[in-house]
C-alpha cells in the first residue's frame, strides 16, 4: 500500500501489480513487434453450409512474443488502440492478408475470399478508402476477394461514415457486420446502403440450443438479413447440433472450432485450398 499524501491508501493487490507491469511490459514491447516482424496472421475457415465448401477465411492476428511466446490479440489489441499503434498494426494486417490470398490464387489454389478485420480507429481516422484501394493494387487482389468486417458502431455513428463504406462497396469489396447485435442497436444504416454479411456473434450461438430467446434472435436477424439481401455468417459454432440447428434456419455460412480453429496459411493451404501440383 502507497500513501497519497492525504491519508488516503492506494491499495495495490499483487495481483493487479503484475497485470499493470505485463501492461507497461507489452506496451513498450508492442513498440517494435512491427519492426522486428512478431506478428503473424491465422486463418479461420469460413463455410458455406449448402455445399459445405471454404468459400472464404478470416485473418486472426497473433503476436509471437520473444518471452511470452504466441499472444492472443486480446492481450494487446486494445492496447494498440490505446496508443495509436492500432493504425499500422491493421495496415500491416490488411496487406499481408491480401499478398496471402493472392499467393494461394497463384499457386492454382480456388479462388476464396479474405475478411480483415477494421478497428475502429482505423476506420473513422485514417484514410481507408485510398489505404485499401493502394492494397489492393500493390498485392493484385481481384476486390471481390477482399472482405472488411465492420462493427455496427462504426456504420452508424459518424458523420462520414456512409460514404466511407460507399467508397469502399465502389471500390469491389465486400463489407461485413462484425458481431451483430451486441452492440449499438439502430438499424439506420441496414438500409442505407449496402451490406453484404452480417455475422451472429458468437454469444448468441453458443446458447440456442438451451436458451429459447437466443434461438428467437438469431431467427429474427437471419429473416432481418435475407429480407435485405445480405448473407448470415454464424461465428463460434462448436458442435454438429448448433450447426444443424443453423442450417434450419436457413443460415447461409459457418464459421467454428466445429469445422476448424484459426490455422497457420500453411494449415489452410494443407487442409482447405488444393493447389496445383
Ligand atoms: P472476432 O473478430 O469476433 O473474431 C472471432 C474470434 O472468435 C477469434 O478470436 C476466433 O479465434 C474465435 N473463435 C472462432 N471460432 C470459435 C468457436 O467456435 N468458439 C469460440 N469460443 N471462439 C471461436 P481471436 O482470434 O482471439 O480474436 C479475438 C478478437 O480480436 C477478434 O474477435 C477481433 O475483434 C480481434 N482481432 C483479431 N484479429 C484482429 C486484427 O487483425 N485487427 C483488429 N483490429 N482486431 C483483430
Ligand atoms: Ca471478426
Ligand atoms: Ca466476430
Ligand atoms: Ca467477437
Amino acid at each position: 500500500a502507497k500513501s497519497d499524501g492525504k491519508d488516503r491508501y492506494v491499495v495495490y493487490t499483487p495481483d493487479s501489480l503484475e497485470n499493470m507491469m505485463e501492461e507497461y511490459r507489452l506496451e513498450a514491447d508492442l513498440r517494435g513487434a512491427l519492426e522486428n516482424k512478431e506478428f503473424v496472421l491465422h486463418y479461420q475457415p469460413q463455410i458455406k453450409n449448402e455445399t459445405g465448401e471454404v468459400i472464404g477465411v478470416e485473418a486472426l492476428i497473433r503476436w509471437n512474443h520473444p518471452k511470452f511466446g504466441l499472444l492472443s490479440p486480446a492481450k494487446f489489441i486494445s492496447l494498440a488502440e490505446k496508443n495509436g499503434l492500432i493504425t499500422q498494426i491493421g495496415e500491416w494486417v490488411l496487406e499481408e492478408a491480401c499478398i496471402q490470398n493472392k499467393k494461394w490464387q497463384e499457386a492454382g489454389g480456388k479462388p476464396i475470399k479474405v475478411s480483415v478485420n477494421m478497428s475502429t480507429q482505423q476506420f473513422l481516422t485514417h484514410n481507408t478508402v485510398s489505404l485499401v484501394e493502394q492494397v489492393l493494387h500493390r498485392t493484385g487482389l481481384d476486390p471481390q476477394y477482399l472482405v472488411l468486417e465492420i462493427t455496427e458502431y462504426m456504420a452508424m455513428e459518424h458523420d462520414n461514415s456512409f460514404h466511407v463504406l460507399e467508397e469502399l462497396r465502389e471500390l469491389g469489396i465486400g463489407i461485413s457486420i462484425d458481431d451483430f447485435g451486441t452492440g449499438y442497436s439502430s438499424l439506420n444504416y441496414l438500409k442505407d446502403f449496402r451490406i453484404d454479411y452480417i455475422k451472429i456473434d458468437k454469444s448468441f450461438v453458443h446458447e440456442v440450443l438451451h436458451d429459447e430467446n437466443d434461438a428467437i434472435i438469431v431467427n429474427a436477424i437471419i429473416s432481418l438479413a435475407h429480407n435485405l439481401g445480405m448473407q448470415v455468417i454464424a461465428e463460434g459454432v462448436e458442435t454438429a447440433e448448433q450447426l444443424a440447428f443453423l442450417i434450419r434456419q436457413d443460415c447461409d455460412m459457418t464459421q467454428g472450432y466445429f469445422f476448424s480453429k484459426p490455422l497457420t496459411a500453411e494449415g489452410i493451404e494443407k487442409s482447405y485450398v488444393r493447389l496445383k501440383d
